[in-house]
């Protein structure tokens, strides 16, 4: 890494040596042995990380993690569906806009309390008998407030209301609990620059096959965002034939090959749970809040303290660590993020100095913090 500064925001994230090295190799054909076996094995791997059902479909299409939102949304939902979509920051906004595109009768719950999750607040439940919605969609972390929602509870109870069930599991897939055939969710999407560990560039999804079905009563969505366009060319990847609709990025699949290989789903599960709690613990040592209610393993939304402002960002790099600013219309200037997810969750070293930069450039700015502690807490 040198002289790079050490890139801890929630994602894209540090990679590997391994994902490295995979994604730095001369880009192969589409059409080659070696291709085809890396995009088979990391389609196989996604079934095993995602917990897909049996005839579910996972998809990797170039494109970021919106793309995967947008694959979910035009592929189940038609123009006037009603669909309710659970909001818990800026991505949950961002959710509702492509339902909005697609003409869905787009019911939103949480904009009012971003910060707080809302499954526990009864009026989820009070919504699903309310109305027949077609489709409920939730994010698991919202990457703007750093909250994690309950989104086990929230797709079973959309589920039992005859409704399909969509998870944002961008800020989550490989960081978070979630076994999508035990609760039963229709898609569940990502991208490759989070907690799978893999560079920016590739939307990911499994559709189960009640949302492939859903397909054929929808209006066909643009070429390119049509899960017919894709399934037929993931089947023969998978099966390990050459096929081809559009390019894929040959050397990102190679590089979510490594990275989803190197992903034992209970191992990666549990090191974020401890990663994120010492974190947790580590902030608390310098005085910092977290933002909302349920803070996520994956990232840490955090207060800026009394007399402390976005000045404290340029701070942090200058120690080597890059972090990032507050996504959350409204309350931006008010908080900051610092991503831990992915390879560096094992990397205690890492872990420290990012939480020494912010120690010490909170002491730049005249607050008080135990930093030997806090940083006591991640080594
Ligand atoms: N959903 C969530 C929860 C996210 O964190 C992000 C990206 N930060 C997105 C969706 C959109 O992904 P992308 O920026 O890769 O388009």
């Amino acid at each position: 890494m040198n002289d790079r500064a050490l890139l801890m925001i929630p994602g894209p994230v540090e990679v590997s040596p391994g994902v490295l090295a995979a994604a730095a190799e001369p880009p192969g054909s589409h059409v080659s042995p070696s291709v085809i076996g890396a995009f088979g094995r990391a389609l196989g791997s996604m079934r095993s990380l995602w917990g897909a059902p049996a005839d579910g479909s996972p998809v990797v299409v170039s494109g970021s993690g919106s793309l995967a939102m947008e694959l979910a949304i035009w592929n189940v939902v038609a123009p006037g569906d009603p669909v309710l979509v659970v909001e818990t920051g800026y991505f949950g906004d961002r959710m509702a806009q492509i339902l909005a595109r697609r003409g869905a009768d787009v019911v939103r719950i949480g904009p009012e309390h971003p910060l707080g999750a809302v499954a526990a607040e009864g009026a989820f439940e009070r919504l699903l008998r309310s109305t027949r919605f077609r489709a409920v969609a939730c994010t698991h972390v919202d990457t703007s407030t750093g909250v994690r929602n309950d989104v086990d509870a929230l797709v079973r109870a959309a589920k039992a209301a005859g409704s399909l069930a969509i998870v944002d599991g961008v800020c989550s897939v490989g960081g978070e609990r979630l076994d999508m055939a035990a609760c039963g969710a229709d898609v569940v999407l990502t991208a490759s620059q989070k907690a799978i560990g893999a560079p920016p560039g590739l939307a990911l999804a499994v559709f189960s096959a009640e949302a492939v079905a859903a397909r054929d009563r929808v209006p066909p969505p643009p070429l390119y965002l049509d899960l017919q366009s894709w399934l037929p060319i993931l089947q023969a990847y998978e099966a390990g034939r050459p096929s081809y609709f559009a390019t894929p990025p040959t050397s990102l699949v190679a590089a979510l090959d490594v990275a989803l290989g190197e992903l034992d789903p209970e191992e990666s599960w549990a090191r974020h749970e401890r990663v994120g709690a010492a974190m947790r613990r580590a902030w608390a040592h310098l005085g910092l809040e977290p933002l909302g209610r349920d803070p996520a393993n994956t990232l840490s939304a955090l207060r800026y303290p009394d007399g402390i402002d976005p000045t404290l960002l340029p701070r942090i790099s200058a120690r080597g660590v890059t972090v990032a600013g507050g996504l959350l219309p409204g309350l931006q200037g008010t908080y900051f993020r610092v991503g831990h997810m992915g390879w560096v969750t094992g990397q205690p070293e890492l872990l420290a100095r990012t939480v020494r930069a912010v120690g010490l450039a909170l002491q730049d700015l005249g607050h008080r913090g135990d930093v030997d502690a806090a940083v006591a807490e991640v080594t």
